[in-house]
């Protein structure tokens, strides 16, 4: 059969939009936060800003939308980084033992001179939506992944690539162990039986690297490093990578260079970014879950 997108002789790949499947999870979501609402559980996620960069507040403000659209509440809470570690630490730890919270997100990068690993180290893993606590990142390394709650990012990359393909069996290559995507997204690929070849800024040949994998993933924050002479026909390649290059996001692959080898890739912006943002929420009602003891009602969140 032909591959999706390449009917009719064409060899363009397919794109693949987080939308498109951000879309039914977010009714899902919806429809569950009324279901605990009517049990008086009010969904409550808070973003500590812990800096004075315009993109960090702006991160919060995007998160507010979608809690409103939601039916999820949202508290943008500022830690002032001239108030110092202690105090962003006290704060998030206070957050950690409010029990009306339900969700923790500490909005990075914070302000130089911060220490933002100390700080996640103060969420409550139970809290943690991000999952980036060494309690989440753990739990998922030891391949209990069941009883953690995951990154985001990392679960949008697979999400995506699995409405391709599935991954058990099959060769896949992660370009970036990095914090926010690479050192969640290796031990989850392992966790679904793939077999995985890890490239970083130390990889003497990334084309050879990649060349094997069925699924390629990207992370590393440099834009169109990836291009044509890294993918061969028929992969899948799954951009998570931002940067703002003259005002416009780029992704770390070379979408147009490689559109007529791969099988599938996503776009950016358009791929990765707008499930990963859904998957937040997805994991605020996993986080009460977890709290609560209760099992959540939608099988896919
Ligand atoms: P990070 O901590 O910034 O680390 C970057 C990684 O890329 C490192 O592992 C580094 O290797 C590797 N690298 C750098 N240059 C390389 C090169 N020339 N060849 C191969 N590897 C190279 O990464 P991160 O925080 O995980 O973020 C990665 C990207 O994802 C960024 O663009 C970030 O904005 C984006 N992101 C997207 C989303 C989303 O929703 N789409 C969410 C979060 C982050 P070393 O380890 O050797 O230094």
């Amino acid at each position: 059969m032909a591959a999706p997108g390449r009917e009719n002789g064409m060899s363009e790949a397919t794109l693949l939009r987080g939308g498109a499947l951000a879309e039914p999870l977010r009714a899902e979501i919806a429809d569950e936060a009324a279901r605990l609402k009517a049990r008086g559980i009010v969904p409550h996620l808070a973003v500590v800003v812990a800096s004075d960069d315009p993109g960090v507040a702006s991160y919060a403000q995007s998160k507010e939308k979608m809690a409103a659209k939601l039916g999820i509440t949202l508290t943008a809470v500022t830690a002032d980084p001239a108030d110092g570690q202690a105090a962003l630490e006290a704060c998030v730890t206070r957050l950690s033992q409010a029990p009306e919270v339900h969700g923790i997100i500490l909005a990075l990068p914070v302000a130089s001179g911060l220490d933002a690993e100390a700080a996640i180290a103060c969420i409550d893993p139970k809290k943690d939506v991000d999952g980036l606590t060494p309690v989440n990142l753990g739990l998922i390394a030891l391949g209990l992944e069941s009883a953690a709650i995951a990154p985001a990012t990392p679960q949008a990359c697979i999400r995506l690539a699995e409405s391709v393909a599935p991954l058990a069996g099959s060769r896949v290559c992660v370009v970036g162990r990095g914090r926010a995507v690479g050192r969640g997204l290796i031990p989850m690929l392992i966790n679904r039986d793939a077999t995985v070849t890890v490239c970083h800024s130390r990889t003497t040949d990334l084309a050879a690297a990649i060349a094997p994998s069925d699924t390629v993933f990207v992370a590393i924050g440099r834009p169109h490093l990836i291009g044509a002479a890294h993918i061969r026909p028929g992969q899948v390649v799954v951009d998570a990578g931002i940067s703002m290059v003259d005002g416009k996001m780029a992704g770390d692959v070379d979408g147009a260079a490689i559109r007529a080898t791969a099988l599938a890739l996503t776009p950016v912006p358009g791929g990765v970014g707008p499930l990963t943002s859904t998957l937040i929420f997805a994991n605020l009602m996993r986080a009460i879950a977890l709290q609560t003891g209760e099992p959540l009602a939608a099988r896919s969140l």
